[in-house]
């Protein structure tokens, strides 16, 4: 920037325009605040913009998904699905952008590099990647759970010679599938829905399998105009029951004690589950499933059972399921015709436990037992998650400590809004936060309100420096440790415990997730608000 142009200042900068920037801008906006929100991509939408293989949607039931803060825009937008496809969800976020004129405070295509604290003005100085820079005064992170794709690192990837991309790079212009030879890597949440929504039209579908996931049906429908109209007239009570279940959706645990119920009527209960759509069959489960390792096997042994049902050959199905960690403990992929794509003559699963990849080749992927020639590869391998985003940037605090040397061995924070050492740097789903583990949405109108309530604090009061205190973090992130012991993820190598192979330094456990609940998180929160923002320094 030369002398004669000044570096553009705003009050606030918020980085990212996904669901929870978009809904942050709405409020400082409501405030009259000078706000300006940067996005790395082209576009709106965050995970919605960028997610687009086929397949792609939320497990949230839509009508618990969409911002309830607007009476007219829950009245005015019917949602087509129960399970709304990647394309309708986009499409919503547009539509609140647009009617609230929130376009005009967003630019596109501006990716921070690096973000510094300036001691002299208690601000921040953003250099973005294209070289502009810019400075605000509260820099407010909406960067993103599951934002960051990791690729594996076989040799040879650069030499094969069809398209090849992570399914976060899902290509814009629409890419046919139909009579290609397609390898799938990776079978988490994103690789169960694409190769159910890919297998029937590929000419040949290799999928290949590290450790497998439990996965359960999501029963999706459309939802008719007269199921709209009543879902309409019940989004009080819909928010409501959301509000008082831990995970925010509409399923919360059954509360009666695992023990207690006979075995014929577990089973019965577990069909039902079975049948039921979306996350009722992990988060309206027993609680005992995801807490005791009795419970949580018998379970396991019924999931594998229906799975030995859907799936033709007894060898392919044994391969399918878990065999080192129990339902629910990881992320639970849902599905649709995932199991029975197994029974498609062109479709192949490849165990990379007992053949793993040796190389990729120009034609494909060569396993340590034969050659595949194909296509196309995608990698559904996933995401650094939850931290992933913030080590892209270099936040540099006071003193020029860097944020990703003080998490290098996880993050700290407190209540997933702020870290000590980082002033005037507010989260918005920050690790250690509830809005991590669960329905986002839900969690982020929490989220979002409650730190705005934290800036309007401090503004009233003439404050220029908001931080945390060391011991409040290190309180905070005891108690998220604690959290972890009460429920069997604590063992899981997924993302709820920090774990990416393809990470160097992610094979440890680290703390992402607040575990406590939804209502929980908003009680302990409402009371340190109502307490003048204990744990919190304002000068
Ligand atoms: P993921 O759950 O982390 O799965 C990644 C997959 O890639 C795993 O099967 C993993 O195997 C495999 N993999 C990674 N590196 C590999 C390597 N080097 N060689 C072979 N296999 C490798 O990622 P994801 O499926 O993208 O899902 C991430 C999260 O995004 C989900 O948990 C969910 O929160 C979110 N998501 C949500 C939805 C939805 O709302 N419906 C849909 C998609 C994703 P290992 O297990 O052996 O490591």
């Amino acid at each position: 920037m030369s002398v004669d142009q000044p570096v553009p200042h705003h009050e606030f900068v918020i980085l990212g325009a996904g669901v929870a920037g978009i809904y942050q801008l709405y409020r400082l906006l409501q405030l009259d605040a000078d706000v300006l929100v940067l996005e790395a991509h082209a576009d709106l939408g965050g995970t919605w913009y960028q997610n687009r293989y086929p397949g792609c949607r939320f497990d949230s039931e839509s009508y618990t998904y969409g911002y309830s803060f607007s009476e007219e825009l829950l009245q005015e937008w019917d949602w087509t699905e129960h399970f709304s496809p990647q394309p309708e969800t986009l499409r919503y976020l547009n539509h609140v952008v647009d009617k609230f004129d929130l376009r005009k405070h967003m630019q596109f295509d501006s990716r921070v590099a690096t973000a510094t604290f300036d001691e002299a003005t208690d601000g921040w100085h953003l250099q973005l990647e294209d070289g502009r820079e810019l400075t605000c005064h509260v820099l407010i992170t909406a960067i993103g759970l599951i934002s960051a794709p990791t690729m594996p690192s076989f040799e040879g990837m650069d030499s094969f010679r069809g398209p090849s991309f992570h399914t976060y790079d899902w290509p814009h212009e629409p890419l046919d599938l139909t009579g290609k030879k397609v390898a799938v890597i990776g079978t988490g949440a994103t690789g169960v829905q694409l190769i159910g929504a890919i297998a029937a039209d590929v000419a040949e579908l290799h999928v290949f399998q590290r450790r497998p996931n439990w996965c359960a049906p999501l029963h999706n429908r459309s939802i008719s105009p007269e199921e709209m109209a009543e879902l309409k007239a019940s989004y009080d009570a819909i928010f409501e029951a959301c509000a008082q279940t831990p995970g925010g959706f509409l399923h919360g645990p059954d509360r009666r004690k695992f023990a207690e119920v006979p075995p014929a009527e577990r089973r019965a209960f577990w069909e039902e589950l079975y049948a039921s759509p979306g996350f009722a069959i992990w988060l309206g489960n027993f609680r005992e499933v995801l807490m005791d390792e009795e419970a949580n096997a018998e379970f396991s042994e019924f999931v594998a059972d229906k799975i030995r049902r859907r799936v033709d050959d007894p060898e392919v199905a044994e391969r399918l399921i878990p065999k080192d960690h129990g339902f629910g403990v990881q992320r639970v992929p849902m599905e649709t015709g995932y199991y029975e794509a197994f029974n498609l003559p062109h479709v192949h699963l490849v165990d990379l436990m007992e053949t793993p990849i040796e190389r990729i080749t120009p034609s494909g992927v060569r396993t340590t037992e034969r050659d595949y020639d194909v296509d196309v590869i995608v990698y559904a391998t996933g995401f650094d998650a939850v931290t992933g985003a913030f080590d892209r940037i270099d936040f540099i605090g006071p003193g020029g400590r860097h944020l990703r040397d003080k998490w290098h061995l996880g993050p700290s924070t407190y209540l997933g809004v702020q870290t000590a050492g980082f002033p005037n740097l507010v989260m918005v789903a920050g690790p250690q936060g509830a809005s991590v583990s669960t329905n986002y949405p839900r969690a982020i109108e929490f989220a979002v309100d409650w730190n705005t309530g934290l800036l309007e604090h401090a503004a009233r009061r003439g404050f220029r420096r908001i931080e945390v205190t060391p011991e409040a973090e290190a309180e905070w992130v005891e108690h998220v440790k604690e959290l972890y012991g009460m429920l069997l993820l604590r063992n899981a190598k997924s993302w709820f415990t920090g774990y990416n192979s393809n990470v160097e330094g992610h094979d440890i456990k680290r703390w992402l997730i607040y575990n406590g609940g939804a209502p929980r998180y908003r009680k302990r929160l409402g009371e340190i608000a109502a307490d003048g923002y204990r744990g919190f320094v304002f000068h």
